[in-house]
Protein backbone atom coordinates (compact mmCIF):
# COMPACT_ATOMS: atom_id res chain seq x y z
CA UNK A 1 0.00 0.00 0.00
CA UNK A 2 1.64 3.41 -0.99
CA UNK A 3 0.86 6.63 1.84
CA UNK A 4 2.46 9.53 1.85
CA UNK A 5 3.87 11.92 5.00
CA UNK A 6 6.42 15.23 5.21
CA UNK A 7 8.48 13.05 7.60
CA UNK A 8 9.17 9.47 7.84
CA UNK A 9 10.59 8.36 11.49
CA UNK A 10 12.00 5.51 11.32
CA UNK A 11 12.38 3.89 15.28
CA UNK A 12 10.32 5.15 18.41
CA UNK A 13 13.02 5.38 20.96
CA UNK A 14 13.48 8.57 22.42
CA UNK A 15 14.57 10.34 19.49
CA UNK A 16 11.96 9.10 17.39
CA UNK A 17 9.59 10.05 19.52
CA UNK A 18 10.49 13.19 20.51
CA UNK A 19 11.03 14.42 17.12
CA UNK A 20 7.68 13.13 16.12
CA UNK A 21 5.98 15.36 19.29
CA UNK A 22 8.21 18.13 18.07
CA UNK A 23 7.22 18.50 14.62
CA UNK A 24 3.61 18.11 15.41
CA UNK A 25 3.77 21.23 17.12
CA UNK A 26 5.48 22.79 14.95
CA UNK A 27 2.74 21.94 12.42
CA UNK A 28 4.80 19.35 10.40
CA UNK A 29 3.21 15.85 9.71
CA UNK A 30 5.56 12.20 10.30
CA UNK A 31 4.54 8.84 10.39
CA UNK A 32 6.42 6.64 13.07
CA UNK A 33 7.36 2.73 12.15
CA UNK A 34 8.97 0.92 14.92
CA UNK A 35 9.82 -2.81 14.81
CA UNK A 36 8.72 -3.90 18.17
CA UNK A 37 5.33 -3.55 20.52
CA UNK A 38 4.24 -0.91 22.12
CA UNK A 39 4.48 -3.42 25.29
CA UNK A 40 8.00 -4.28 24.62
CA UNK A 41 9.41 -0.09 24.06
CA UNK A 42 7.29 0.45 27.05
CA UNK A 43 9.13 -2.23 29.55
CA UNK A 44 12.44 -1.52 28.17
CA UNK A 45 14.80 -0.76 30.93
CA UNK A 46 17.82 1.50 29.72
CA UNK A 47 18.62 5.09 30.61
CA UNK A 48 17.68 7.06 33.45
CA UNK A 49 19.55 10.14 33.86
CA UNK A 50 18.41 13.38 32.24
CA UNK A 51 20.43 16.66 31.71
CA UNK A 52 18.77 19.80 32.87
CA UNK A 53 18.34 20.93 29.07
CA UNK A 54 16.94 17.46 28.13
CA UNK A 55 14.78 17.91 31.59
CA UNK A 56 13.28 21.30 30.39
CA UNK A 57 12.39 20.50 26.95
CA UNK A 58 10.46 18.01 28.29
CA UNK A 59 8.52 20.51 30.47
CA UNK A 60 8.41 22.75 27.54
CA UNK A 61 6.98 20.53 25.30
CA UNK A 62 4.31 19.61 27.70
CA UNK A 63 5.73 16.09 28.43
CA UNK A 64 7.11 16.65 31.61
CA UNK A 65 4.31 16.92 33.92
CA UNK A 66 4.48 12.86 35.18
CA UNK A 67 8.43 13.35 34.89
CA UNK A 68 8.41 16.81 37.33
CA UNK A 69 5.61 14.64 40.14
CA UNK A 70 7.33 11.29 39.95
CA UNK A 71 11.43 11.94 38.91
CA UNK A 72 13.99 13.25 40.86
CA UNK A 73 15.98 15.95 41.23
CA UNK A 74 19.34 15.20 41.79
CA UNK A 75 21.47 18.59 43.43
CA UNK A 76 24.48 16.82 43.39
CA UNK A 77 26.52 13.45 43.08
CA UNK A 78 29.40 11.34 44.72
CA UNK A 79 32.77 10.21 43.43
CA UNK A 80 33.93 7.25 45.61
CA UNK A 81 37.74 6.55 45.25
CA UNK A 82 40.56 5.11 48.22
CA UNK A 83 38.37 4.47 50.98
CA UNK A 84 36.30 8.15 51.26
CA UNK A 85 33.27 9.70 49.52
CA UNK A 86 33.41 13.23 48.22
CA UNK A 87 30.42 15.30 47.17
CA UNK A 88 30.56 17.61 44.28
CA UNK A 89 27.29 19.68 44.53
CA UNK A 90 26.23 20.36 40.85
CA UNK A 91 24.22 23.22 41.74
CA UNK A 92 26.00 25.06 43.51
CA UNK A 93 28.93 24.05 40.40
CA UNK A 94 26.80 25.41 37.53
CA UNK A 95 24.71 28.06 38.92
CA UNK A 96 21.24 26.10 39.87
CA UNK A 97 20.96 23.38 36.95
CA UNK A 98 20.70 19.62 38.19
CA UNK A 99 20.06 16.64 37.03
CA UNK A 100 16.60 14.50 37.04
CA UNK A 101 16.54 10.79 37.74
CA UNK A 102 13.61 9.33 35.73
CA UNK A 103 13.48 5.70 33.66
CA UNK A 104 13.98 5.61 30.29
CA UNK A 105 10.79 3.70 29.73
CA UNK A 106 8.40 6.25 31.59
CA UNK A 107 10.05 8.89 29.00
CA UNK A 108 9.13 6.50 26.49
CA UNK A 109 5.61 5.82 28.34
CA UNK A 110 4.78 9.63 28.30
CA UNK A 111 5.97 10.38 24.74
CA UNK A 112 4.25 7.63 23.40
CA UNK A 113 0.68 8.92 24.66
CA UNK A 114 1.67 12.15 23.71
CA UNK A 115 2.19 11.00 20.06
CA UNK A 116 -0.65 9.87 19.94
CA UNK A 117 -3.10 11.75 21.37
CA UNK A 118 -2.14 14.53 18.86
CA UNK A 119 -3.08 12.21 16.15
CA UNK A 120 0.64 11.02 14.71
CA UNK A 121 0.31 7.68 13.80
CA UNK A 122 2.96 5.13 15.20
CA UNK A 123 2.88 2.00 13.61
CA UNK A 124 4.57 -0.71 16.08
CA UNK A 125 5.51 -3.94 14.65
CA UNK A 126 6.73 -3.29 11.36
CA UNK A 127 9.26 -5.75 9.61
CA UNK A 128 11.86 -5.22 6.88
CA UNK A 129 12.48 -1.79 6.79
CA UNK A 130 14.63 -0.41 3.67
CA UNK A 131 15.29 3.01 2.39
CA UNK A 132 15.25 4.06 -1.01
CA UNK A 133 15.50 7.06 -3.41
CA UNK A 134 17.21 9.11 -0.75
CA UNK A 135 18.83 11.45 -3.31
CA UNK A 136 15.52 12.30 -5.06
CA UNK A 137 12.80 14.73 -3.66
CA UNK A 138 11.02 11.87 -2.92
CA UNK A 139 12.21 9.22 -0.43
CA UNK A 140 10.93 6.61 0.18
CA UNK A 141 10.86 3.63 3.19
CA UNK A 142 9.56 -0.13 1.74
CA UNK A 143 8.45 -2.20 4.63
CA UNK A 144 6.60 -5.12 5.66
CA UNK A 145 3.10 -4.81 8.29
CA UNK A 146 1.63 -7.94 9.11
CA UNK A 147 3.14 -10.01 5.62
CA UNK A 148 1.89 -7.13 3.67
CA UNK A 149 4.65 -4.58 1.64
CA UNK A 150 3.90 -1.18 2.23
CA UNK A 151 5.19 2.03 1.43
CA UNK A 152 6.19 5.62 2.53
CA UNK A 153 6.63 8.33 0.73
CA UNK A 154 7.64 11.44 2.29
CA UNK A 155 9.49 14.70 1.99
CA UNK A 156 12.53 13.28 4.76
CA UNK A 157 13.53 10.50 6.40
CA UNK A 158 14.35 10.78 9.83
CA UNK A 159 16.45 7.61 10.52
CA UNK A 160 16.61 7.09 14.65
CA UNK A 161 16.70 3.59 14.98
CA UNK A 162 19.47 3.25 16.87
CA UNK A 163 22.60 1.75 16.57
CA UNK A 164 21.59 -2.13 14.81
CA UNK A 165 18.91 -0.08 12.49
CA UNK A 166 19.10 0.19 8.24
CA UNK A 167 18.81 4.00 8.43
CA UNK A 168 23.04 4.87 8.74
CA UNK A 169 23.90 1.65 6.68
CA UNK A 170 21.83 3.41 3.97
CA UNK A 171 24.72 6.25 3.50
CA UNK A 172 26.93 4.63 0.85
CA UNK A 173 30.29 3.25 3.10
CA UNK A 174 32.55 5.65 1.04
CA UNK A 175 30.69 8.56 2.80
CA UNK A 176 30.76 7.41 6.42
CA UNK A 177 33.31 8.52 8.35
CA UNK A 178 33.02 5.71 11.24
CA UNK A 179 35.02 6.48 14.59
CA UNK A 180 34.86 3.73 17.09
CA UNK A 181 36.23 2.00 20.43
CA UNK A 182 35.11 -0.73 22.07
CA UNK A 183 36.35 -0.87 25.52
CA UNK A 184 37.75 -4.15 27.32
CA UNK A 185 35.21 -3.59 30.28
CA UNK A 186 31.26 -3.78 30.22
CA UNK A 187 28.98 -2.90 32.82
CA UNK A 188 27.20 -5.67 35.21
CA UNK A 189 23.80 -4.24 36.10
CA UNK A 190 21.17 -5.26 38.65
CA UNK A 191 17.94 -3.96 39.34
CA UNK A 192 16.38 -4.73 43.16
CA UNK A 193 14.16 -4.09 45.52
CA UNK A 194 15.44 -1.98 48.07
CA UNK A 195 15.33 1.39 49.57
CA UNK A 196 17.86 3.87 48.43
CA UNK A 197 21.20 3.43 49.58
CA UNK A 198 22.44 7.62 49.12
CA UNK A 199 19.90 10.41 48.19
CA UNK A 200 22.49 10.84 45.17
CA UNK A 201 24.29 8.60 42.91
CA UNK A 202 27.80 7.66 43.69
CA UNK A 203 30.39 6.81 41.50
CA UNK A 204 33.30 4.40 43.02
CA UNK A 205 36.72 3.99 41.77
CA UNK A 206 38.11 0.76 43.56
CA UNK A 207 41.10 -1.53 42.73
CA UNK A 208 38.28 -4.45 42.32
CA UNK A 209 36.69 -1.91 39.45
CA UNK A 210 34.31 0.69 39.02
CA UNK A 211 30.81 0.80 40.83
CA UNK A 212 27.67 2.88 39.92
CA UNK A 213 24.93 3.04 42.98
CA UNK A 214 22.04 4.66 41.24
CA UNK A 215 18.01 4.45 41.75
CA UNK A 216 14.71 3.87 39.97
CA UNK A 217 12.29 4.93 42.90
CA UNK A 218 11.93 4.63 46.54
CA UNK A 219 11.74 0.73 46.64
CA UNK A 220 13.67 -0.24 43.10
CA UNK A 221 17.51 0.34 43.08
CA UNK A 222 19.66 0.32 39.78
CA UNK A 223 22.80 -1.24 40.43
CA UNK A 224 26.10 -1.91 38.10
CA UNK A 225 29.75 -2.42 38.66
CA UNK A 226 32.15 -3.35 35.85
CA UNK A 227 32.75 -6.73 34.57
CA UNK A 228 34.41 -8.15 31.55
CA UNK A 229 32.27 -7.86 28.91
CA UNK A 230 32.20 -11.84 28.20
CA UNK A 231 31.29 -12.78 31.59
CA UNK A 232 27.66 -14.44 31.87
CA UNK A 233 25.50 -13.46 34.61
CA UNK A 234 25.05 -17.23 34.98
CA UNK A 235 28.53 -16.66 37.00
CA UNK A 236 27.11 -14.58 39.06
CA UNK A 237 24.63 -15.64 42.07
CA UNK A 238 23.07 -12.92 44.37
CA UNK A 239 25.22 -13.59 46.65
CA UNK A 240 28.32 -13.21 45.04
CA UNK A 241 27.19 -9.66 43.27
CA UNK A 242 26.56 -8.31 46.64
CA UNK A 243 30.04 -9.82 48.01
CA UNK A 244 31.42 -8.18 44.85
CA UNK A 245 29.55 -4.30 45.63
CA UNK A 246 30.50 -4.46 49.21
CA UNK A 247 34.44 -5.10 48.47
CA UNK A 248 34.35 -2.40 45.24
CA UNK A 249 31.97 -0.07 48.06
CA UNK A 250 34.11 -0.11 50.74
CA UNK A 251 35.21 3.10 52.82
CA UNK A 252 36.42 4.25 56.25
CA UNK A 253 32.62 6.27 56.83
CA UNK A 254 30.89 3.28 57.59
CA UNK A 255 28.60 3.89 55.00
CA UNK A 256 26.66 0.84 53.78
CA UNK A 257 24.75 -0.38 50.88
CA UNK A 258 21.38 -1.42 51.46
CA UNK A 259 20.58 -4.71 49.85
CA UNK A 260 17.28 -6.64 48.63
CA UNK A 261 16.14 -9.14 46.21
CA UNK A 262 17.40 -9.17 42.79
CA UNK A 263 14.95 -9.28 39.65
CA UNK A 264 17.57 -8.37 36.76
CA UNK A 265 20.32 -9.14 35.81
CA UNK A 266 22.17 -8.02 32.70
CA UNK A 267 26.10 -7.07 30.69
CA UNK A 268 26.12 -4.31 28.90
CA UNK A 269 28.95 -3.99 26.50
CA UNK A 270 30.50 -0.20 26.36
CA UNK A 271 32.01 1.53 22.98
CA UNK A 272 32.69 4.81 21.61
CA UNK A 273 30.89 5.07 18.22
CA UNK A 274 30.46 8.08 15.90
CA UNK A 275 29.62 8.45 12.27
CA UNK A 276 30.40 11.23 9.97
CA UNK A 277 28.16 12.58 8.36
CA UNK A 278 24.62 12.73 9.94
CA UNK A 279 22.84 13.13 7.19
CA UNK A 280 22.72 11.98 3.25
CA UNK A 281 20.44 13.26 0.57
CA UNK A 282 17.06 13.45 2.56
CA UNK A 283 17.83 11.34 5.14
CA UNK A 284 19.22 12.46 8.58
CA UNK A 285 20.05 10.39 11.34
CA UNK A 286 19.48 11.28 15.37
CA UNK A 287 20.79 9.47 18.35
CA UNK A 288 22.15 6.23 19.03
CA UNK A 289 21.89 5.82 14.83
CA UNK A 290 24.96 8.26 14.51
CA UNK A 291 26.29 7.67 17.72
CA UNK A 292 27.16 5.54 20.85
CA UNK A 293 28.81 6.17 24.00
CA UNK A 294 30.09 4.59 27.18
CA UNK A 295 27.19 4.67 29.73
CA UNK A 296 29.20 6.23 32.46
CA UNK A 297 28.30 10.11 31.64
CA UNK A 298 24.79 9.14 31.24
CA UNK A 299 24.93 11.15 27.53
CA UNK A 300 23.30 8.88 24.94
CA UNK A 301 19.86 10.13 25.51
CA UNK A 302 20.77 13.26 26.02
CA UNK A 303 22.62 13.45 23.01
CA UNK A 304 19.51 11.96 20.85
CA UNK A 305 17.55 15.31 22.65
CA UNK A 306 20.45 17.21 21.47
CA UNK A 307 19.99 16.16 18.01
CA UNK A 308 16.55 16.10 17.69
CA UNK A 309 16.20 19.80 18.46
CA UNK A 310 18.45 20.72 15.96
CA UNK A 311 16.73 18.19 13.27
CA UNK A 312 13.62 19.83 13.74
CA UNK A 313 14.46 23.92 14.33
CA UNK A 314 16.06 22.60 10.83
CA UNK A 315 12.47 21.15 9.24
CA UNK A 316 10.58 23.95 10.59
CA UNK A 317 12.86 26.56 8.79
CA UNK A 318 12.38 24.48 5.54
CA UNK A 319 8.95 24.49 5.66
CA UNK A 320 7.95 27.45 7.37
CA UNK A 321 10.52 29.92 5.88
CA UNK A 322 11.68 27.71 2.69
CA UNK A 323 15.20 28.08 4.25
CA UNK A 324 17.55 25.18 3.25
CA UNK A 325 20.49 26.76 5.55
CA UNK A 326 20.29 24.67 8.64
CA UNK A 327 19.24 21.49 6.85
CA UNK A 328 22.06 22.00 5.10
CA UNK A 329 24.22 22.67 8.44
CA UNK A 330 22.49 19.74 10.60
CA UNK A 331 25.22 16.89 10.08
CA UNK A 332 28.50 19.62 10.88
CA UNK A 333 25.97 21.22 13.19
CA UNK A 334 24.87 18.66 15.40
CA UNK A 335 28.21 16.94 15.37
CA UNK A 336 29.64 19.72 17.82
CA UNK A 337 27.35 18.64 20.03
CA UNK A 338 27.81 14.59 19.75
CA UNK A 339 32.10 15.09 19.75
CA UNK A 340 31.43 16.73 23.05
CA UNK A 341 29.59 14.50 24.64
CA UNK A 342 31.61 11.18 23.32
CA UNK A 343 34.94 13.05 24.83
CA UNK A 344 32.93 13.50 28.18
CA UNK A 345 31.69 10.15 28.42
CA UNK A 346 35.17 8.46 27.51
CA UNK A 347 37.07 10.77 30.08
CA UNK A 348 34.31 10.05 32.45
CA UNK A 349 34.99 6.09 31.65
CA UNK A 350 38.38 6.47 31.72
CA UNK A 351 39.05 8.60 35.14
CA UNK A 352 36.92 5.37 36.98
CA UNK A 353 37.66 2.27 35.35
CA UNK A 354 40.45 -0.03 36.08
CA UNK A 355 41.37 -1.82 32.23
CA UNK A 356 43.51 -5.22 32.86
CA UNK A 357 47.01 -4.86 31.92
CA UNK A 358 47.26 -1.24 32.77
CA UNK A 359 50.76 0.01 34.18
CA UNK A 360 51.63 1.80 37.20
CA UNK A 361 51.63 5.56 36.45
CA UNK A 362 48.22 5.09 34.31
CA UNK A 363 46.62 4.00 37.69
CA UNK A 364 48.55 6.97 39.86
CA UNK A 365 47.30 9.22 36.34
CA UNK A 366 43.45 8.15 37.52
CA UNK A 367 43.99 8.82 40.94
CA UNK A 368 45.60 12.30 40.33
CA UNK A 369 42.64 13.18 37.91
CA UNK A 370 39.92 12.33 40.97
CA UNK A 371 41.87 14.11 43.56
CA UNK A 372 42.11 17.27 40.73
CA UNK A 373 38.18 16.96 40.81
CA UNK A 374 37.33 16.93 44.24
CA UNK A 375 39.92 19.69 45.43
CA UNK A 376 39.92 21.63 42.74
CA UNK A 377 36.48 23.95 41.78
CA UNK A 378 37.41 24.43 38.07
CA UNK A 379 38.13 21.03 38.17
CA UNK A 380 34.81 20.26 39.90
CA UNK A 381 32.67 22.79 37.80
CA UNK A 382 34.34 21.31 34.33
CA UNK A 383 33.21 17.92 35.43
CA UNK A 384 29.79 19.36 36.83
CA UNK A 385 28.83 21.17 33.62
CA UNK A 386 29.53 18.71 31.54
CA UNK A 387 27.23 16.16 33.40
CA UNK A 388 24.17 18.40 33.93
CA UNK A 389 24.56 18.92 29.98
CA UNK A 390 25.51 21.97 28.42
CA UNK A 391 22.78 23.91 26.45
CA UNK A 392 21.08 22.67 23.14
CA UNK A 393 22.34 26.03 21.62
CA UNK A 394 25.96 26.59 22.55
CA UNK A 395 26.97 24.39 19.57
CA UNK A 396 25.13 26.38 17.15
CA UNK A 397 27.84 28.68 14.94
C1 LIG B 1 22.00 0.22 30.60
C2 LIG B 1 21.95 1.55 29.91
C3 LIG B 1 21.99 2.70 30.68
C4 LIG B 1 21.94 3.94 30.06
N1 LIG B 1 21.94 5.07 30.83
C5 LIG B 1 21.80 6.28 30.24
C6 LIG B 1 21.60 7.48 31.02
O1 LIG B 1 21.57 7.44 32.26
N2 LIG B 1 21.45 8.67 30.37
C7 LIG B 1 21.45 8.72 29.00
O2 LIG B 1 21.32 9.83 28.46
N3 LIG B 1 21.60 7.61 28.22
C8 LIG B 1 21.75 6.40 28.80
N4 LIG B 1 21.81 5.27 28.03
C9 LIG B 1 21.77 5.38 26.55
C10 LIG B 1 20.34 5.58 26.02
O3 LIG B 1 19.52 4.55 26.50
C11 LIG B 1 20.36 5.60 24.48
O4 LIG B 1 21.33 6.49 24.04
C12 LIG B 1 18.98 5.99 23.91
O5 LIG B 1 18.09 4.91 24.01
C13 LIG B 1 19.09 6.42 22.44
O6 LIG B 1 17.82 6.68 21.94
P1 LIG B 1 17.50 6.48 20.40
O7 LIG B 1 16.08 6.85 20.21
O8 LIG B 1 18.53 7.15 19.58
O9 LIG B 1 17.72 4.92 20.10
P2 LIG B 1 16.99 3.67 20.71
O10 LIG B 1 16.55 3.89 22.10
O11 LIG B 1 17.89 2.50 20.42
O12 LIG B 1 15.67 3.52 19.84
C14 LIG B 1 15.71 3.05 18.51
C15 LIG B 1 14.37 2.44 18.17
O13 LIG B 1 14.41 2.04 16.80
C16 LIG B 1 13.82 0.78 16.67
N5 LIG B 1 14.35 0.09 15.48
C17 LIG B 1 15.56 -0.47 15.32
N6 LIG B 1 15.67 -1.03 14.12
C18 LIG B 1 14.49 -0.80 13.49
C19 LIG B 1 13.98 -1.17 12.22
N7 LIG B 1 14.69 -1.91 11.34
N8 LIG B 1 12.72 -0.79 11.89
C20 LIG B 1 11.97 -0.07 12.77
N9 LIG B 1 12.39 0.27 14.00
C21 LIG B 1 13.64 -0.07 14.36
C22 LIG B 1 14.18 0.07 17.97
O14 LIG B 1 13.30 -1.02 18.24
C23 LIG B 1 14.07 1.18 18.98
O15 LIG B 1 12.79 1.27 19.56
C24 LIG B 1 21.87 4.02 28.62
C25 LIG B 1 21.83 2.86 27.86
C26 LIG B 1 21.86 1.63 28.49
C27 LIG B 1 21.80 0.37 27.64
Amino acid sequence: MKQTSQVGIIGAGPAGLLLAHMLHLEGIASVVLEQRSRADIEATIKAGVLEHPTAELLKQLGVGERMQREGYLHRGIELSFGGKRHRLDLEDLTDGKAITVYPQHEVIKDLVAAVLANGTRIEFGVDAVRLAALESDQPVIHYQRDGAAQELYCDFIAGCDGFHGPSRQAIPQALRQEHAKVYPSGWFGILCEAPPSSDELIYAQSDRGFVLVSTRSPTVQRLYFQCDPQDSVDNWSDDRIWAEFQQRLANQDGWQLKKGPIFQKGIIAMRSFICETMQYGRLFLAGDSAHIVPPTGAKGLNLAAGDVVLLSRALHSHYRRNQQDALDAYSATAIQRVWRGEHFSWWMTNMLHDFEGEDSITRRFRRSQLDYVVKSRPGAQSLAENYVGLPFDAWIN
